[in-house]
């Protein structure tokens, strides 16, 4: 997922670059009226995220589950008519969860407390008879190290929650999330023998989130994992009533040698310029936890229905419209660096990446990842984007798969849609299809393909569009 840290757009709509104002939907009215109907008549989105998380729940990084929603991104590109339609190859770490995950509150005179735990991607195991130890409670990294010795030997419970003030929820991720990314280097170094982690949401429920940590070279490598917020509350009542409590964790993940993998592309092959390319995305990997709807399945299927719906209708974009499921995007993003490396892009120009990696809710806009002439020409499309309830264009990050293709010059485009409910299901058991609204869903495509089709007509501003290395 991506974290679309957003400023307002600081340019007045509707001024060209050389200042003047211009008709703001320049005809393409009767296109947004018509992809409504067509997309919202059919949802074309919705079938295709039930059979990819029917057929690949499951589908972190070089599992059967990934290579199965490899095939069938490929097969849905190819029943649709899609032009050349292929995989790209590219290496993929590929870290399993194991079938032991396990915690304990160990209370003496007392039953033992189980606790709901999941390990973090990219954790060691535990020995097979599992660790148990005293437990510090810290809100910070710095409160971790004020701790000193006494942190020593124990395992280490970083309990700072999402805040929930924040209008923002993936402000609010952003400002948590270092507990689980960089927890365990952290608690090592302060001799703790194993990291526990609030999981990453704003629901207060007994189901774990998982999601990517790492280590350091130099650093002891200790397991770490995520409690649900229940569990994170009770222990932390605990460990305030002081109860001589221990913890004991018993994971049995594990990391395997790098396995080949692929992104699958297809495309709508431009009239006028076809090796001029706009590309729309999401990530076909997903954690091992639910079955990856809203993150990333629902980029997915919104990006190749996009590109049936321009098909349907019998639009032709004079630019190549192309769509790209990217492997990897969890932990690793090989599939994004892939992407811009592939000696096939040396004979392509691309002009814009859209990637929607926030959910499969109801669209408001795109987060414009671009430079100020870009932006401006965006503003010109805000009257008719609205027509299709995606007209709040801001300033912002666009997304994780489509950032080095962004980093090289190449303006981004990440939809943004409504997001106070994506962090009760992100990484979890419960990122299910039914948490999916069909039409919501389908508001995602429908605006994609309006902003990729006005993109492929009109191009974007001279020089922002940057051959990739
Ligand atoms: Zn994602």
């Amino acid at each position: 997922m991506k974290i679309p840290f957003f400023v307002p757009l600081l340019l007045a709509g509707c001024l060209t670059a050389s200042g003047q104002v211009t008709d703001s939907t320049n005809g393409y009215d009767p296109i947004a009226g018509k992809l409504l109907r067509a997309g919202l008549g059919r949802p074309g989105a919705y079938g295709m995220l039930e059979r990819l998380t029917s057929h690949a729940g499951h589908r972190l990084s070089g599992s059967a589950g990934a290579d199965t929603a490899v095939e069938l991104a490929k097969r849905l590109m190819e029943e649709r008519g899609f032009s050349n339609v292929h995989l790209e190859q590219v290496m993929v770490p590929r870290w399993e969860r194991g079938t032991t995950e396990k915690a304990f509150l160990v209370i003496p005179g007392k039953a033992n407390i189980p606790m709901a735990v999941c390990a973090l991607g990219g954790s060691i195991a535990t020995p097979a008879g599992g660790i148990t130890a005293g437990v510090v409670e810290v809100r910070s990294f710095d409160e971790l190290e004020h701790l000193g010795t006494a942190a020593s030997g124990k395992i280490v419970f970083f309990n700072r929650p999402m805040d929930p003030s924040l209008l923002n929820t993936f402000e609010a991720y952003e400002r948590a999330v270092e507990q689980r990314y960089r927890g365990a280097v952290q608690g090592a170094k302060s001799g703790c023998v194993a990291a526990l982690v609030r999981s990453m949401t704003l629901a207060i429920d007994g189901v774990p989130h998982t999601g990517g940590m790492g280590y350091q070279d130099s650093v002891k490598k200790i397991p770490a994992a995520a409690i649900s917020t229940k569990d994170a509350e009770k222990l932390s009542a605990l460990l305030r009533a002081g109860e001589p409590l221990r913890v004991r964790l018993t994971l049995s993940c594990r990391t395997l040698p790098d396995a080949p993998s692929a992104n699958v592309t297809g495309e709508i092959t431009g009239t006028e310029k076809p090796g001029e390319v706009i590309v729309v995305g999401g990530h076909l990997d997903a954690w091992d936890k639910g079955a990856g709807a809203h993150d990333d399945g629902a980029g997915c299927v919104q990006a190749i229905e996009a590109l049936d719906l321009i098909r349907t209708l019998g639009l032709k974009p004079g630019r190549t419209i192309r769509a790209v499921m990217f492997m990897n995007e969890e932990n690793g993003l090989r599939g994004g660096r892939g992407y811009i490396a592939d000696p096939l892009r040396r004979s392509e120009k691309h002009i814009a990446m859209i990637e929607s990696d926030a959910g499969g809710f109801a669209p408001r806009g795109f987060f414009v990842d671009a430079d100020s002439a870009v932006r401006t020409q965006v503003l010109r499309w805000k009257p008719v984007m609205e027509k299709v309830n995606a007209g709040r264009l801001l300033a912002g990050r666009s997304g994780a798969d489509i950032s080095p293709m962004v980093a090289a010059g190449v303006p981004g485009f990440g939809l943004d849609p409504e997001n106070h409910r994506y962090f009760d299901y992100h990484h979890s058991d419960k990122d299910t299809p039914d948490k999916v609204n069909p039409r919501e869903l389908e508001m995602g495509a429908i605006a994609e393909a309006l902003l990729a089709y006005m993109i492929a007509q009109e191009g974007l501003p001279a020089g922002t569009a940057t051959r990739p290395r």
